[in-house]
């Protein structure tokens, strides 16, 4: 029997058009939209972790400014003005404010889209964020170099007071070489370097020798200091130190001198009374040590002696009413100026002869030397100093 095979073939042919039209829509349309649409998605990815990386930068460039704020104040709390050379660092570092802002918070990004446009899209805001990401990491990295390099001046004006102020030279010398290696230390901070530790380890060298060194000046003060007289004048300045032991208060001659200056000064209207008389070696000790943690040696031994050296322990000075320049110019000062040494009284600092003397004018520090030498002195214009051609200069 005959089959008729166009029957079938018809149908056939339609499906298999469908088929080819599809297989066409699949390859031309669909696998490429497809294919931008992974490849967006790979960018954006991409972009996250970038973004990723830059809040990470950015946390830790503010955390390390936030650091270097802490270390700016704690140095600050250890750091006097007296141990610096430099207080301008100290004010400097001061005034420094740090700002920090809040922590970097990366924005939400939504589940991707379907389109690889619409990704891109916010592949592009992804991108932007980094940026001022990056942008803000290199702000907060600059104003961290600025803080530290505030805290390092004053590191550098602590190492340059140290360098002024010399080895106590009867430390022992483990207590010398912990100073001088405490010292050294503070020359160029490791860039790591705890900078508060540094420095705190450099006070604590330094009061620690020189506290050995007092106590070791004392025993060899014991055994070797005799006073300096000279043609009957007691000599204490800064070459000539006088026994820790020495004097007892005002000699009875200073204080009679004294009355009778001043019951002079009274009948003209001029009130003149002692602030500050006799000092054992131990008051001054005292004195001069607290002048030196305050201001550093350097400034301490322009207007305060060591303690051996100190006028006041000769019970033949005291310091007349304010002890301030200003004194010098009022009219107590002014009578005291050209009255005294008919008292035996003479203005032991005065102006112009600090080279010689080792003092700044003290328009109120006087020193008893009798009527005679007192005379002499105000008459020639001389100081003790040069006078009987001694120096005033520390050997140590
Ligand atoms: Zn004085």
């Amino acid at each position: 029997m005959q089959v008729d095979r166009r029957r079938f073939l018809i149908p056939i042919a339609g499906i298999i058009a469908v088929l080819v039209v599809a297989a066409v829509v699949v390859v031309a349309v669909i696998v490429p939209q497809r294919a931008a649409v992974d490849a967006a998605t790979a960018r954006l990815e991409a972009a996250v972790e970038a973004r990723d990386a830059a809040v990470a930068a950015a946390e830790e460039a503010r955390a390390a400014l936030l650091a270097a704020g802490d270390e700016a104040s704690a140095l600050l709390s250890v750091v006097g003005r007296g141990a610096v050379a430099d207080p301008s660092t100290l004010d400097a570092l001061a005034a420094v404010t740090v700002d920090a802002g809040d922590p970097p918070v990366p924005n939400a990004v939504p589940p991707a889209p379907g389109d690889a446009a619409a990704i891109d899209a916010v592949v592009e805001r992804v991108g932007a964020e980094t940026a001022a990401l990056e942008e803000r990491a290199v702000s907060l990295a600059a104003e961290r170099d600025a803080v530290a390099g505030a805290s390092l001046a004053v590191v550098a004006s602590v190492h340059a007071w140290g360098l002024n102020t010399p080895t106590p030279p009867h430390a022992p010398a483990d207590a010398a070489e912990a100073y001088t290696a405490a010292l050294s230390a503070l020359a160029e901070p490791a860039a790591d370097a705890d900078l508060v530790a540094l420095v705190t380890a450099f006070r604590t060298a330094f009061t620690t020798a020189l506290a050995a060194h007092e106590l070791a000046s004392r025993s060899v003060d014991a055994a070797s200091v005799q006073p300096t007289i000279i043609n009957g004048t007691l000599i204490a300045n800064k070459t000539f130190r006088i026994p820790s032991s020495y004097g007892a208060g005002l000699t009875p001659e200073t204080e009679a001198a004294f009355a009778a200056m001043q019951a002079e000064a009274a009948s003209l209207g001029l009130d003149l009374y002692i602030s500050s008389g006799f000092r054992s070696y131990g008051s001054q000790e005292a004195i001069y040590g607290n002048y030196v943690a305050t201001q550093g040696q350097a400034e301490a031994d322009t207007h305060s002696a060591r303690p051996g050296h100190s006028e006041h322990q000769t019970g033949l000075t005291f310091d007349l009413n304010s002890i301030t320049e200003a004194f010098g110019s009022t009219p107590e000062g002014l009578w005291v100026r050209d009255n005294a040494h008919r008292f035996g009284f003479i203005v032991r600092y005065p102006p112009g002869k600090e080279a010689i003397t080792g003092y700044i004018w003290e328009p109120w520090h006087l020193r008893y030397v009798g009527v005679p030498l007192a005379t002499e002195l105000v008459t020639t214009g001389l100081t003790v100093e040069e006078y009987f051609g001694i120096t005033s200069v520390y050997s140590y």
